[in-house]
């Protein structure tokens, strides 16, 4: 199909057979990795209803493919089963590359952070398509600075517990940069701050996910510490506005992207009490290691340069999950791969 405009086999940004997205912009292809995951189902709902094509690679490690059975039949959507630590073909015009395995209980098992971002960014590079690493603000480790800015370099344990995390997304950004410069892939970074929503993992741990579920199943919520450390939580679907906008945007970053309405655990718990059942109760249990005190997004840069900030307070954005923990709660679902 020469009309597509392609020019080879691995030509760039066009392919054969390319429907219009609508007036004026052709569709994509794009891949999305980890796109059966939490954040990425949401993502690729977002795309696939602007009328793009989407390839989803997932291992279905911590993701589920009732996350995107809602898709199976559509034919701008195909899902491949695949561990993004292996070399992968594909002719695509953008990558978001979300594959991890993001929660402390999985941490452990972290190749993927290296391994998979550079066979991604090999991919970007072979094909000319344009990358975008969901980083994270656990890059800013222990932050002696508060709130964090994209140009605080940070206060990471190298040889802790959560370590093959934090270092591993920050090895993630440097093989990104390099490609960027040295191989003139067109990339983006994102830094995403703790986020929720529906579809969220039901047992990773989280803190969001495990009080909501506490609550539902009327067990008492368990409050690490002293419960005065705070998180700054953003609405799923804020998140992925953003990445959007700093995918088709000009700037590389890496951009904060969260909401800065700081809560300590204690202010958590009890918002969700409020949300779920006043009767709620808490327990205190012993803190994890290398624990941050606390973690709050200057979001000033995202602001300016890709126009975007979130709109979703944590009082408007906790209900929108609840329905979809209850039901799946209820149904037995604890949040396993199929
Ligand atoms: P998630 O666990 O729901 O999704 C991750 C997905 O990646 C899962 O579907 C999993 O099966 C898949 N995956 C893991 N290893 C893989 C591999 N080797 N090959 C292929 N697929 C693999 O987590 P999420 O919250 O949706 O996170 C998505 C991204 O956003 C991650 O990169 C995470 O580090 C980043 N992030 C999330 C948050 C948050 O609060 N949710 C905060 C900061 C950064
Ligand atoms: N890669 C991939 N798909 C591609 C191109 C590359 O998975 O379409 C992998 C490749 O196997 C390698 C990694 O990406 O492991 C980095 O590729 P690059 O070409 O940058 O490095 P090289 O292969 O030259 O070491
Ligand atoms: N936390 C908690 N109770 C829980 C799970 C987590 O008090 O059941 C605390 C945890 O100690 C941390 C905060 O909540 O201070 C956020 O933890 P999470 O794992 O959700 O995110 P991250 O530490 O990666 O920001």
């Amino acid at each position: 199909d020469s009309s597509s405009g392609s020019s080879g086999f691995f030509s760039k940004r066009t392919f054969p057979g390319r429907v219009p997205a609508g007036i004026g912009r052709k569709s994509l292809r794009i891949v999305v990795t980890g796109g059966a995951g939490f954040v990425g189902s949401h993502l690729v709902d977002k795309l696939i209803s602007r009328g793009d094509e989407v390839i989803v690679i997932d291992n279905f490690f911590t993701g589920r493919k009732e996350n995107l059975v809602h898709l199976f039949g559509n034919p701008r959507f195909e899902l491949i089963r695949h561990d993004v630590v292996e070399p992968i073909l594909l002719e695509v015009d953008q990558i978001y590359h979300l594959a991890c395995p993001a929660s402390p209980v999985h941490y452990k098992y972290n190749p993927t952070n290296v391994m998979g971002t550079l066979n991604m960014l090999g991919l970007a590079k072979r094909v000319g398509a344009r990358f975008l690493l969901t980083s994270t603000s656990e890059v800013y480790g222990d932050p002696l600075e508060h709130p964090q800015k994209e140009t605080y370099w940070g206060n990471v344990n190298p040889i802790g517990e959560r370590s093959c995390y934090d270092e591993g997304k920050r090895t993630a950004e440097t093989l990104t940069m390099d490609y960027h410069r040295g191989a003139d892939v067109e990339v983006r970074v994102a830094r995403i701050f703790n986020t929720y929503g529906p579809r969220m993992c039901l047992d990773d741990g989280r803190v969001v996910s495990n009080f909501v579920a506490q609550v539902i199943r009327k067990q008492p919520m368990t409050v690490y510490g002293d419960g005065k450390q705070t998180r700054s939580f953003q609405y799923v679907s804020d998140l992925v506005d953003g990445l959007v906008a700093l995918m088709e945007g000009e700037h590389v970053g890496p951009f904060n992207l969260g909401n800065p309405g700081e809560f300590t655990m204690l202010e958590l718990a009890e918002v969700v009490k409020e949300t779920i059942d006043s009767s709620a109760t808490i327990e205190f249990k012993p803190n994890t290691a290398d624990d941050p005190h606390k973690r709050k997004p200057d979001i000033s840069k995202a602001k300016e340069l890709l126009n975007w900030e979130p709109r979703i307070s944590l009082r408007e954005g906790l209900p929108l999950m609840v329905n979809d923990f209850r039901n799946r709660i209820l149904n037995g679902d604890e949040g396993k791969g199929l």
